[in-house]
C-alpha cells in the first residue's frame, strides 16, 4: 500500500510542481523544512516529516530552508528583514515595539504576514519559539546536540527557547518544585501534558492559541522540564483508550489551578456525559448562576486539561459549534467521535 506520505517523498523526488502548497517536509536531521520541489534537498525517507501548513512545521520545530523559502518565494523586503530577525534570536519574545524599532510598522508586519501566512508576525514568531521549545521536549537535550553537530552555533536558541517558554531548568532554582513535560502523539495532533509526580497540571493541543501563556502560569509555582512522570504514562495510556473508542471517562489524578468559580464550571463540566452537549445557558444555570453566560463561557475557555475537562461538550443554544481554543475541527470531531459517528 502506498501512503500519502510515500505519495509525498516520490514528488520529492519528482520535483512535482502540482504538490506545491500542498504539504512541506521537515528533514529531522538538518531541522530545515522544505517545499515539496527544494532543489537542495533529497533526506532519506524515514528522516521527512510531512506538514499541510507552513505553520505546522514551525510548530514542531522547524526553521524555513534559505535555498527554496518554504513561506513564499518572492516576499516583500519587510518580511525577509523580519524572518531573518526571528532566525537571528529565535527564542526571543517579539512585541510591537520591537518591530517599531527595526523602523517597520507593526501594523504593516501584521498584515502582510497575515495575507501571506494566514498568521501575524507576533504568532509567527510565537510558533517559532514555542516550535523550538516543543521539540526540546520531544526529543530531549539530544536536539541540541545535533544542531551542534549540522553546524550550528551555540545550539541556534534550542536551549534558550526551551527557557524562555518553560523557565530554568531545576539546577538554575532547585527550591522550586519540579513539573515534567512531555508531548503524546494523538489522532487529532501532538499535545502538551505537564505534570507533577502526583497529578497532570496541564493537557492541550500544541498548537493551541493561547498555550504559552497557560505554561507560563505553572512556570510561576515551578520549574518545568522534559521527561515523564506516572500521571503522563497514565493519561497517555487513557487517551490512547479513549480515541480507540473504549474510554468515556477519565482517571488519571488532576490539579486544577482556578478561582472557585472556574473549579466549578469545570466540575459541571465533567458532569455532561460523553455523547452529549450543553448550551453555554445550560452550563449556566448548572452552577446556580443562569445569568452569568459570559463569566462561564470565559471559564470554559480557561480550562487546561483539554478533552479530560469536556469543554468541548460545550455548544452555543443555536447548535452551533461555538469556540474552542484547540480549533473547531477538532470540536466537531470529539462531539461526533463520543457519539459514536466515527466507527
Ligand atoms: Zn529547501
Amino acid at each position: 500500500m502506498i501512503t500519502t506520505h510515500h505519495e509525498y517523498y516520490q514528488a520529492m523526488l519528482d520535483k512535482n510542481s502540482e504538490y506545491e502548497g500542498i504539504f512541506y517536509v521537515g528533514v529531522k536531521t538538518t531541522g530545515v523544512f522544505c517545499r515539496p520541489g527544494c532543489p537542495v534537498r533529497k533526506p532519506k525517507f524515514e528522516n521527512c516529516e510531512f506538514f499541510e501548513t507552513a505553520a505546522q512545521a514551525l510548530l514542531a520545530g522547524y526553521r524555513p530552508c534559505k535555498r527554496c523559502h518554504p513561506l513564499s518565494s518572492h516576499l516583500p523586503e519587510t518580511i525577509q528583514q523580519l524572518l531573518n530577525a526571528v532566525e537571528a534570536q529565535p527564542d526571543k519574545k517579539w512585541h510591537s515595539e520591537d518591530v517599531r524599532a527595526l523602523h517597520i510598522d507593526p501594523s504593516t508586519a501584521r498584515r502582510q504576514f497575515k495575507k501571506r501566512f494566514g498568521i501575524t508576525f507576533i504568532e509567527y514568531a510565537r510558533a517559532r519559539r514555542m516550535g523550538l521549545a516543543l521539540k526540546e521536549i520531544q526529543n530531549g537535550s539530544s536536539v541540541i546536540e545535533a544542531q551542534v553537530s549540522a553546524g550550528y552555533e551555540s545550539g541556534s536558541g534550542f536551549r534558550d527557547a526551551f527557557a524562555s517558554v518553560m523557565g530554568t531548568a531545576p539546577s538554575a532554582a532547585e527550591h522550586q518544585p519540579v513539573l515534567e513535560s512531555a508531548i503524546i502523539e494523538t489522532k487529532l495532533g501532538s499535545m502538551l501534558a505537564i505534570a507533577s509526580d502526583d497529578a497532570l497540571h496541564l493537557l492541550e493541543f500544541a498548537d493551541r492559541r493561547g498555550l504559552e501563556r497557560a505554561v507560563e502560569r505553572l512556570r510561576k509555582n515551578a520549574a518545568i522540564v522534559p521527561g515523564r512522570s506516572g500521571p503522563i504514562d497514565q493519561i497517555e495510556a487513557e487517551l490512547q483508550a479513549y480515541f480507540a473508542g473504549k474510554l468515556a471517562a477519565f482517571t488519571t489524578p488532576v490539579a486544577l489551578n482556578g478561582t472557585d468559580f472556574q473549579q466549578k464550571v469545570w466540575q459541571a463540566l465533567c458532569d455532561i456525559p460523553c455523547g452529549e452537549t450543553r448550551s453555554y445557558a445550560e452550563l449556566a444555570a448548572e452552577v446556580g448562576k443562569p445569568s452569568a453566560v459570559r463569566a462561564v463561557a470565559q471559564a470554559n475557555g480557561a480550562n487546561q486539561l483539554a478533552i479530560i475537562i469536556p469543554c468541548h461538550r460545550v455548544i452555543n443554544a443555536d447548535g452551533k459549534l461555538g469556540g474552542y481554543g484547540g480549533g473547531l475541527v477538532r470540536k466537531k470531531w470529539l462531539i461526533e467521535h463520543e457519539q459514536g459517528r466515527h466507527s
